[in-house]
C-alpha cells in the first residue's frame, strides 16, 4: 500500500539564478533558470506542506527581484490545482528558513511548523551581526525570521533538535547541520511503512539543487558517478556531500527518489503538467484511492 501522495508545485521561478549557486564549482557556466516550489504531502488523514514558499511582497519581493523571479502565484492559486487550499494544512515542514522556502507562513493558518532549533536561532544571532558579515544573510529576510519566532509565542512552532521520526506516521524529519544553512533538514517518506522502505523518498529540501548535485557532472542515473555538492552553503560543502549520501542511503540509492525542487527536468521524469499560469505540477507518487492531479 502507498500511505501518502507527494505532489512538488511551482509557484515561481527565477530566470537569471546564478549556477555556481546550484553546483559546486560551476563558476564559468553563467545563470540558469530553476523553479521554486513547495511539497505536498498527503496521506494518513493529513496535508502537510514541505516549505512554504514566499510572500511576495515587501523586502522578500525586493529579494525575488534581485534573483529575476518571475511568474509568482499565491498558495490559494496553485494548491487549487490539485483540489487543495492553504487552510486544509495542518503540518508544515520547514527544510530550512531561506526567504523562498520560509517566507509565507502567514497563508497557512491552521498548520503547525516544524523547523530546526539551530536553523532559527542561528539566523537570529546572524542579524545580529555588524553589516560586515552581512554576507550569512544572502536569501534570509530578517521578516521571516521574526514572523518564525511569533508562531513560537503562538505555541505553532516545534523546534527540532537533529532527526524525529514519525512527525505524521512514517514520515521522518533528518538534519544536515552547517550545511546549506545552519540546520537544513529533509524530510523522509516512508510510503509503504517500513523502517528499512522499498518505497520510499527524500524530500532534499535545497540540500540538493538539480540532478547534477546527485549524479555528477553528466547527470546521469549513475550511482558510481561522484556527488557534486550546492554551491551555496553557509556551512560546508562537505556537511553538503555526507548529506546526499544520507538522502541517497534512505531510498536504497535509486537516484530519482531524492527530489530536488529547485530541478526544472523534475517533470521530464515524473507525471508532469504545466497550469494555465505556466507554472509545473509534478505528481512524485500517488497514495491509494488517490485520483492523478497531472492527466
Ligand atoms: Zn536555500
Amino acid at each position: 500500500m502507498a500511505r501518502y501522495s507527494i505532489w512538488v508545485l511551482e509557484y515561481c521561478y527565477n530566470d537569471h539564478y546564478p549556477v555556481s549557486a546550484m553546483i559546486y564549482g560551476a563558476h564559468n557556466q553563467g545563470i540558469g533558470m530553476i523553479p521554486n516550489c513547495y511539497v505536498v504531502v498527503k496521506g494518513e488523514g493529513h496535508v502537510a506542506m514541505v516549505d512554504v514558499g514566499f510572500n511576495n511582497k515587501d523586502f522578500a519581493k525586493e529579494i525575488a527581484d534581485s534573483f529575476g523571479v518571475a511568474g509568482w502565484q499565491s498558495p490559494e492559486t496553485v494548491m487549487a490545482e490539485v483540489g487543495l487550499s492553504p487552510k486544509d494544512v495542518d503540518t508544515a515542514l520547514i527544510t530550512h528558513a531561506h526567504f523562498d522556502h520560509f517566507g509565507n507562513v502567514e497563508d497557512f493558518p491552521k498548520a503547525t511548523f516544524y523547523i530546526q532549533e539551530r536553523e532559527i536561532t542561528k539566523w537570529v544571532w546572524a542579524m545580529s551581526l555588524p553589516d560586515r558579515l552581512r554576507w550569512m544573510m544572502v536569501a534570509i529576510d530578517p521578516g521571516d525570521i521574526i514572523r518564525g519566532v511569533d508562531l513560537a509565542r503562538q505555541k505553532r512552532l516545534v523546534c527540532v533538535n537533529g532527526s524525529l521520526e514519525n512527525v505524521l506516521p512514517n514520515i521522518d524529519l533528518h538534519v544536515a547541520y552547517d550545511s546549506h544553512t545552519y540546520g537544513s533538514m529533509w524530510v523522509h517518506v516512508r510510503n509503504d511503512g517500513k523502517a528499512q522502505s522499498s518505497d520510499a523518498w527524500a524530500l532534499a529540501g535545497d540540500l540538493v539543487y538539480v540532478f547534477e548535485n546527485i549524479e555528477g557532472p553528466g547527470a546521469v542515473v549513475d550511482v558510481d558517478q561522484m556527488y557534486v555538492p550546492v554551491g551555496l552553503a553557509v556551512g560546508s560543502q562537505e556537511n553538503l556531500v555526507m548529506a546526499t549520501e544520507a538522502m541517497m542511503k534512505s531510498v536504497g540509492y535509486e537516484a530519482r527518489r531524492v527530489i530536488a525542487v529547485h530541478e526544472e527536468r523534475l517533470k521530464d521524469r515524473f507525471p508532469s503538467r504545466i497550469t494555465a499560469d505556466g507554472l509545473r505540477i509534478s505528481e512524485i507518487c500517488l497514495g491509494d484511492g488517490e485520483k492523478s492531479r497531472v492527466r
